[in-house]
This record gives structure tokens, sequence and C-alpha cells, in this order.
């Protein structure tokens, strides 16, 4: 039900801020899918916390992976 009440509100992506086909089916790089602004892996206890998700392209959410997001800012950049 998490995943159907994030998508209800219809929300454009939060990672490139563009907006998400809702229609669009489950192959499409263009279609919702639910990201965590606190990665799953490091943040387990807020895998199901309605405060930590985020819609997303499934190709943001794809591409984000577990790094950190800045909203507008793109991705922050590896310092090594
Ligand atoms: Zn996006």
């Amino acid at each position: 039900m998490l995943r159907a009440n994030q998508a209800a509100k219809r929300l454009p992506c939060w990672i490139c801020e563009q907006p998400i086909n809702y229609n669009a089916g489950p192959d499409n790089d263009d279609s919702f899918s639910v990201d965590h602004f606190k990665p799953r892996s490091t943040h387990r206890h807020l895998a199901e916390e309605p405060s930590n998700l985020r819609s997303a392209h499934l190709r943001c959410n794809k591409s984000r992976g577990d790094r950190d997001v800045k909203p507008g800012l793109g991705f922050v950049a590896q310092t090594w």
C-alpha cells in the first residue's frame, strides 16, 4: 500500500524534477518507482516509513543507487 499511496500523490520525480509517466509499465524507465530518501541498505528501519519515501523515475532511482541526493543539484560528487 505504501507504493500505491505514494503513486497517488502524482508527484514529479524528486531527483530530476521532471514529470513521471504514471501510466507507463514497469519496464519503462520513465515509469514511477518508490525511492527511499535514506537508503534501505543503511536505514533499514525507515524502509516502510512514509516520510522516507520519494517519487522517482525508475531510471533515476536505478542510477542513483544508494548515493545521497541533493534535490536540484544533481548527484553529490564522490570525494576520494
Ligand atoms: Zn527522474
